[in-house]
């Protein structure tokens, strides 16, 4: 390992989090490394795109963490820092028609009224932005916007370049779909946490996330087109967690009604 990244895993590992430039691609101030008192390791990893820089190295015990004990871990420890997201330069939804327009389309509506979702509008793309929270604690990471524009390109944005994975709802059944309509609408039902990959990819961040044993049950659900992908992402997670299938929906989950989805998730139930 590069000799100024180690110096750097040393400094976070007494100091808690450090955020400087990258020693290797030399970007300004990507560098993020944290110190992970539970698991006593310091993950790092550099936000620029173009740059390969991540990892986690275990570090031993601190002199202030001794009272803390011996034993931890290691499913505590996540693959990478997710950058901190700026949401300053989003506007109030609330005075966008176009934008509440699209929400009430995609069966949205009623969880942003009832507070459920943190949805925005950005005046400069022209998109509805919903707001992407770290899977485990309440910070904002990521930002995803849909166009309003009839041909906008691209559909969807990804405000930051990690991972946009997007987690709803409360329960011990998870639904894994493409996109965030979907996962708020299948996170309606009861005992059901959608979660949207924001595409067809499954994230090293929401796999060791769903490797925890959080859930009694994974299914994975993307659109009709992409079943050979739900088929693979059930695959690797068939190896790690316990209970996993495949549903496959017929028509858009976002445009089903709550009957459609009840009877597509709990048929394979009983
Ligand atoms: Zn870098």
């Amino acid at each position: 390992m590069n000799q100024d990244i180690e110096y750097l895993l040393e400094e976070a590992s007494e100091v808690g989090r450090v955020r400087t430039d990258c020693p290797t691609c030399g970007s300004n101030n990507t560098f993020s490394a944290m110190y992970l008192s539970t698991s006593m390791v310091v993950v790092y990893n550099c936000f620029d795109a173009s740059c390969e820089v991540k990892g986690s190295k275990r570090v031993g015990l601190q002199k202030n963490n001794l009272h803390k004990g011996l034993f931890t871990n290691p499913q505590d420890c996540p693959m990478m820092v997710q950058e901190e997201l700026s949401t300053s330069g989003f506007t109030d939804i609330v005075s966008n028609g176009k934008g509440l327009e699209y929400l009430k389309k995609v069966q949205c509506y009623d969880l942003y009224e009832q507070n459920h979702i943190d949805v925005r509008y950005d005046p400069r793309q022209d998109r509805v932005v919903f707001l992407v929270k770290d899977l485990q604690n309440d910070r904002i990471v990521n930002a995803v916007g849909r166009t309003l524009r009839p041909s906008g390109k691209p559909k969807w944005f990804k405000y930051a370049k990690t991972s946009a994975d997007y987690k709803i709802g409360c329960g011990n059944i998870a639904v894994l779909v493409e996109d965030i309509p979907s996962a708020c609408v299948v996170s309606k039902l009861q005992g059901i946490v959608g979660i949207a990959l924001c595409g067809t990819i499954l994230s090293e961040l929401l796999l060791h996330y769903l490797t925890k044993n959080i859930y009694k049950k994974i299914w994975v659900c993307l659109d009709k087109d992409a079943t050979l992908k739900s088929m693979n992402i059930c695959d690797t997670l068939k190896h790690r967690v316990k209970d996993v299938g495949v549903l496959f929906p017929e028509v858009d989950l976002k445009n089903m009604n709550e009957e459609e989805i009840e009877k597509l998730v709990y048929k394979n139930e009983i």
